[in-house]
């Protein structure tokens, strides 16, 4: 496996790349989670390419840009044992210039939810896939459902910009409790890990209401929330795969969501039915 620090190093692995070209684009502190999307681009293309970048664009002032979790060398193992060929570790310096054409996510989508309470976070991730994508002209790329939205709108970004890749869209890995895989996880500590499942119950708790056939959004919110006390609560929101709310569950065509802060850290979960 080869790592690449610097975008020429990437654009020459890449002309000697034969066959197909998978993508994980990641912020690093890799866990099972990620390396299910590394293990699915090896399984689906001769080559996989993983990136390891905390982009700063995405982060709002006041977020953990600075002490999000960083572990290169555990990384770089993880990488390697999945099979991926190539680990680019981006220089945020050379990734971005001075004076940048803007390059925004689409304003419906974006404009509720994790966008509305992180407004230009998802401007800077299609900010940054758009240099991915144009450096390494993967011919797919991997991204959990775990981030719902994000999936969402880069496959619209995609669509609409008539990029000549395929998005593989990822199940969400957890823990055999049900927590869902996190970097973001290890900010919590021990007392936190039980009021941290309270998000997976809820998303449980609506799969199950759903299972005995109770549509009704507004219900299924409800029993949400009581699972979810007494957690600082962002959102639980239940939307169609456009991002609108719906009034009742749409099988096939919906997604339920939920944001919340168990102390100072913000967890996110959700279920796609
Ligand atoms: P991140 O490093 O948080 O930017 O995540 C990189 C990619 O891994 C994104 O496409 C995430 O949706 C995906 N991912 C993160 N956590 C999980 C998980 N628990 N299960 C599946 N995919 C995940």
């Amino acid at each position: 496996m080869q790592i690449l620090k610097s975008i020429s190093e990437v654009l020459e692995f890449r002309k000697n790349c034969t066959g197909s070209v998978g993508f994980v684009p990641t912020m690093g502190a890799l866990h099972a989670g990620h390396a299910s999307l590394i293990k699915k681009s090896v399984e689906q293309n001769d080559n996989t390419i993983v990136s390891i970048f905390v982009n700063p664009t995405q982060f709002l002032p006041g977020e953990d840009l600075d002490k999000y979790p960083r572990n290169e060398v555990g990384d770089t193992k993880i990488c390697e044992l999945c099979g991926a060929s190539a680990v680019f570790f981006p220089d945020a310096n050379e990734m971005y210039g001075k004076d940048e054409p803007l390059i925004l996510a689409p304003k419906e989508l974006s404009s509720s939810l994790e966008g509305a309470l992180r407004p230009g976070h998802f401007d800077g991730v299609c900010r940054v896939l758009n240099k991915f994508f144009n450096i390494i002209r993967p011919d797919r790329a991997y991204f959990g459902k775990k981030d719902a939205q994000q999936l969402t709108i880069i496959q619209n970004m995609v669509k609409n910009f008539f990029m000549n890749l395929e998005i593989v869209p990822c199940e969400i890995v957890r823990e055999s409790d049900g927590l869902a895989l996190s970097s973001r996880n290890s900010y919590l500590g021990d007392d936190e890990l039980c009021y941290a499942l309270k998000l997976s119950r809820s998303i449980m708790k609506a799969s199950n209401l759903i299972k005995a056939n109770e549509l009704n959004a507004l219900k299924i919110k409800a029993a949400m929330s009581e699972c979810l006390e007494p957690l600082k609560v962002d959102y639980v929101a239940i939307v169609n795969r456009n991002f609108e709310p719906i009034e009742n569950v749409e099988l096939g065509n919906t997604i339920i969501l939920v944001a919340a802060y168990v102390g100072k850290t913000r967890l996110i979960d959700n279920l796609w039915v």
